[in-house]
C-alpha cells in the first residue's frame, strides 16, 4: 500500500530524516517507536505530504505521490490522520464535525453523510453525543470523535501521531480500544505511540527510529523480546 524509498527531510541545515526505506502492506498495523526528536512525526507527515520530503520517493497504492505533478488532494482523502490534539471544529456539533468533509469534499448528500456518521458514532461508542459540541466532551471522547471524523472519509490507511499523549491517563484505554478494533477490522494503520503495551499487542510490525533512520524493525516479539541493536535496547530499557 505504501512504499517509501530513500526518504530524506531537512529543515534548513537540520537533516531530520536520513534515508528511510519501508514498505507497508494492506491491512498491516505498523507501530513507530523511538525517542523524542528522532523524526517520527516528520516521517508520518511526509507520508501524506503534510511535509514535503527533501528527496526520495513515496508510492501510495502504486502511484508516486512525490512526483511534482501528482495531485496530493485526491491521495490525502485516502489517508486519515489523527494527531495528539484533536482539532475539532469548536462551533460545529459532533455530527457536523464528522459530516463536513464528506459533504464538501466527497459530495455526499446530507442524509448519506448523517447515516455514515451515525454508524461511526456507534463504532466509537458515542451515539448519544451527536448533537453535543466539542467542549462538552472529555479528551478521550474528543479523540474518539477525531478518529470517527477521519474514518468518515473512508480512508485506505489511518495515520496516528501519538493519539493518546495529551490525554489524562484514565482516558487512554478508551481511545486505544477504538484503535484496536479498527486494527482487528483490517484497517491499514501507521501509529506513532509511546504505549508499549498497545504496540506489542496490536502491532504487526514495530519500527524503532532514532536519529532520522529506522534502526531496527521486526515483529513485536522480535523487537521487544530480543532487540538486536544497542540503541533499541537502551530505549526500551528506559520506557518499559
Ligand atoms: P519526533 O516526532 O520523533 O519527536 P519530530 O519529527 O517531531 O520528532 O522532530 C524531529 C526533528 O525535526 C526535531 O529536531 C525538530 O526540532 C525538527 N522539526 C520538526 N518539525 C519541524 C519544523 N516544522 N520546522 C523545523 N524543524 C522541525
Ligand atoms: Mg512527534
Amino acid at each position: 500500500m505504501i512504499d517509501v524509498s530513500q526518504l530524506y527531510k531537512s529543515y534548513g541545515k537540520n537533516e531530520v530524516l536520513k534515508g528511510i526505506d519501508v514498505t507497508i502492506g494492506k491491512g498491516e498495523v505498523v507501530v513507530v517507536i523511538g525517542p523524542s526528536g528522532s523524526g517520527k512525526s516528520t516521517f508520518l507527515r511526509c507520508l501524506n505530504l503534510l511535509e514535503q520530503p527533501t528527496s526520495g520517493e513515496i508510492l501510495f497504492e502504486g502511484v508516486s505521490i512525490t512526483e511534482p505533478k501528482h495531485n496530493i488532494n485526491a491521495t490525502r482523502e485516502k489517508m486519515g490522520m489523527v494527531f495528539q490534539h484533536f482539532n475539532l471544529f469548536p462551533h460545529k456539533t459532533i455530527q457536523q464535525n464528522i459530516t463536513i468533509a464528506p459533504i464538501k469534499v466527497k459530495k455526499q448528500s446530507v442524509q448519506e453523510a448523517d447515516q455514515i456518521a451515525a454508524d461511526l458514532l456507534k463504532t466509537v461508542g458515542l451515539s448519544d453525543k451527536k448533537d453535543a459540541y466539542p467542549n462538552q466532551l472529555s479528551g478521550g471522547q474528543k479523540q474518539r470523535i477525531a478518529i470517527a471524523r477521519a474514518l468518515a472519509m473512508q480512508p485506505h490507511v489511518m495515520l496516528f501521531d501519538e493519539p493518546t499523549s495529551a490525554l489524562d491517563p484514565e482516558m487512554v484505554g478508551e481511545v486505544l480500544d477504538v484503535m484496536k478494533r479498527l486494527a482487528e477490522g483490517g484497517m491499514t494503520m501507521v501509529i506513532v505511540t509511546h504505549e508499549m503495551g498497545f504496540a506489542r499487542e496490536v502491532g504487526d510490525r514495530i519500527l524503532f527510529m532514532d536519529g532520522g533512520v529506522i534502526i531496527e524493525q521486526g515483529t513485536p516479539d522480535e523487537v521487544f523480546g530480543a532487540p538486536k541493536n544497542a540503541r533499541t535496547r537502551d530505549f526500551l530499557a528506559k520506557v518499559l
